[in-house]
């Protein structure tokens, strides 16, 4: 039996051959490939030893808001759609247990309610949970993985591990502990108490992000690393007098030079070739190699 075959035997997940992608990043760039939508965690358990043994690759694509896709994508990808209870985000608890496919924005609702403690460090991220876990989203406010306590994952075997946080486990947009093939399926995230204040703080930062961010365009956030801590990617990139700068209908945002816009209609030769451009006159003018933040298969 070819791997399709067995997939399509397994219940509570969906095989979509040839499907249209471009909604499933907010950069959309056009692009076409094998989904599967995935239910539960038992179905995942069932999926990956198949696609292992078949020596299937695949991607798993959360809210896909740090990635972009290839015209014609090779590797699989698996989007986690887990049926959630939203009585669970209905009362003030110590600590949650979330799957990972639940939005951050869910989270913030909850913080604001509640006047949740830390959890403004995420405020505004477009992410699902197993997104901003597997790349420590943050702003500068702090980073997500000051919240998590245990992250629950499935290996490429089939089996359901839990990962016990501690003071390794991340680093700036980085984790430590998601081993090759495994997915990322829920997570436990504490809080540090109640504060009222922590609502409008929220709400502010919103505001700010709005103002600085653009965030109505179709993007996929900040393109580059900061090179360092001080050298902020955008403002350097701004002082080359790049804002603006277009490929196809691709521009480098007036609003934040980090930032690519995607007017429609575009696809990934033309994104590399506007990152080609500004990674050469980052070296040209200052030196600096300038590294990706946004993640792209292939690479
Ligand atoms: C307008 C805008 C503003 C942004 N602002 C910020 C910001 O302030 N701070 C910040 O940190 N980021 C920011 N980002 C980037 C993005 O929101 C974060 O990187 C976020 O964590 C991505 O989450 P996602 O669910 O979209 O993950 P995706 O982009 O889908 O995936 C990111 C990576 O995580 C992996 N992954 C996703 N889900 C899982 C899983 N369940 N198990 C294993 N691996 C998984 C993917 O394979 C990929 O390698 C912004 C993006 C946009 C578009």
């Amino acid at each position: 039996m070819n791997y399709v075959d067995k997939i399509r035997e397994v219940s509570d997940l969906e095989f979509h051959q040839n499907h249209d992608l471009t909604g499933f990043t907010t950069m959309r760039l056009s692009s076409v490939g094998d989904l599967i939508e995935v239910r539960t965690v038992a179905a995942l358990q069932k999926l990956l030893p198949i696609l292992k043994s078949h020596s299937k690759k695949y991607l798993v694509v959360g809210w896909g808001a740090n990635q972009i896709l290839p015209a014609q994508c090779d590797d699989l990808i698996i989007h986690l759609d887990f049926l959630f209870d939203q009585n669970d985000l209905s009362e003030l608890r110590d600590e949650y247990v979330l799957p990972a496919s639940i939005g951050l924005n869910h989270l913030t609702a909850l913080a604001v309610r509640f006047g949740l403690k830390g959890w403004d460090v995420f405020t505004g991220i477009p992410a699902s949970l197993g997104g901003a876990i597997f790349m420590n989203a943050g702003t500068n406010l702090g980073e997500i993985g000051s919240l998590i306590k245990s992250v629950q994952l499935v290996t490429s075997d089939g089996i359901l591990r839990d990962e016990v946080i501690n003071s390794r486990s991340f680093s700036y947009r980085h984790n430590h502990f998601v081993g090759p093939g495994e997915v990322i399926v829920g997570a436990t995230l504490i809080h540090h108490g109640t504060d009222t204040a922590i609502s409008q703080k929220i709400k502010d930062y919103l505001e700010y992000r709005k103002k600085t961010q653009p965030l109505a365009t179709k993007n996929c956030g900040c393109v580059f690393k900061n090179p360092y801590k001080e050298f902020q990617a955008g403002r350097l990139i701004d002082l080359m007098g790049l804002k603006g700068l277009s490929v196809g209908g691709l521009r480098v945002s007036p609003k934040h030079a980090n930032f690519i816009e995607n007017s429609g209609n575009s696809n990934w030769d033309q994104f590399e070739s506007l990152v080609n451009i500004i990674k050469s006159n980052m070296d040209h003018f200052y030196g600096i190699e300038f590294e990706l933040e946004v993640k792209i298969p292939y690479h």
